[in-house]
């Protein structure tokens, strides 16, 4: 069978309003939908159906007292998640629930051989978002929630997270800290929000030394990022022999985004997702899901992902 590229994403995606000139914008779905679009990508994709993510499979990763914080918030009209820096409006929860099932769903299609891999545009991002508390625009941990589901549903016991986004994925972290089943790779920006992720973080009991971050100054780009990546996660994946390679996608590590200060190109993250690809066609038999996380410069945003889509197509 030829390797197929399954894509989530939705309409439902942009009703979850953050407020005039957020830069977690409706548009940035709308931005990259169309950009996929334009080049054909749509067409060489499988469209993946998302849905709602139960109770139960969130609580595999938040604790019941933050999910009944959510519904509160929301409930109440809250314009922002009182747990953290995260907006809200009155769809952001059914919103919520649907991104992170819609990773669910690309997990699901993956694991059945449907696709070989699948790219999960959706939105609120999830990295931010640790047990017991939303933050940095994110409600519901994502990429979390799709290797706890992986596990329970699908027998996967090692799980490969990389998060090239520019921030620090800390409550992907503080997940699977003392884990020891899920391997996390981080490269992101210091100093910036959310100011974790240092090298000397390395995980805790099983999950000594299973928890890698690398840290890198404003400025950098290809040779540190893609060095990382190649140099660093691959011998560790090797060793790891994951069954199941997740994909934390943030694009605002490109250069020009207004959040962040690192200098990727379309090529890199060409690049990035060459790389994953390989760890995964050599360990799991090409299974990879990736997640969208930040990007906020919409037209490079949309750019990114499409070089990331075309890659995990080609
Ligand atoms: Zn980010």
């Amino acid at each position: 069978m030829a390797p197929m590229t399954g894509l989530v994403t939705s309409d439902a995606y942009t009703a979850h309003l953050t407020g005039a000139g957020h830069p977690e914008s409706p548009d940035r779905v709308r931005a990259i939908v169309a950009k996929l679009r334009d080049a054909g990508l749509l067409d060489r994709t499988v469209p993946i159906a998302p849905r709602p993510v139960t109770e139960a499979e969130l609580l595999r990763c938040h604790s019941a007292a933050y999910l009944r914080i959510v519904r509160e918030d929301v409930a109440e009209g809250l314009h922002k998640l009182s747990t953290g820096d995260t907006p809200l409006s009155a769809q952001s929860l059914e919103t919520a629930l649907l991104a992170t099932g819609g990773v669910l769903a690309a997990v699901d299609a993956v694991m059945a051989g449907r696709v070989t891999n699948a790219a999960a545009i959706v939105r609120p991002p999830g990295h931010h978002a640790t047990p017991t508390k939303g933050m940095g625009f994110c409600v519901f941990n994502n990429v979390a929630c799709a290797a706890r589901h992986a596990q329970a549903v699908h027998g996967v016991k090692r799980v490969l997270i990389a998060d090239w986004d520019v921030h620090h994925g800390n409550g992907t972290q503080d997940i699977f800290y003392a884990d020891g089943t899920v391997m996390f790779f981080d490269t992101h920006q210091s100093p910036l929000y959310p100011g974790t992720g240092s090298r000397d973080e390395t995980g805790a009991g099983p999950g000594a030394g299973l928890i890698m971050n690398r840290p890198f100054a404003a400025g950098a780009g290809r040779a540190e990022i893609v060095g990382a990546f190649r140099d660093e996660l691959v011998p560790a994946a090797d060793a790891f022999r994951p069954e199941l390679v997740l994909v934390s996608a943030g694009f605002d590590s490109r250069i020009g985004d207004p959040l962040g200060g690192f200098r990727l190109t379309d090529d890199d993250f060409a690049e990035l997702t060459a790389i994953v690809k390989g760890i995964a066609a050599k360990h799991c038999g090409g299974r990879l899901v990736s997640t969208l996380e930040g990007g906020y410069a919409l037209d490079g945003l949309a750019a990114a992902v499409a070089a990331h889509v075309q890659a995990l197509c080609g």
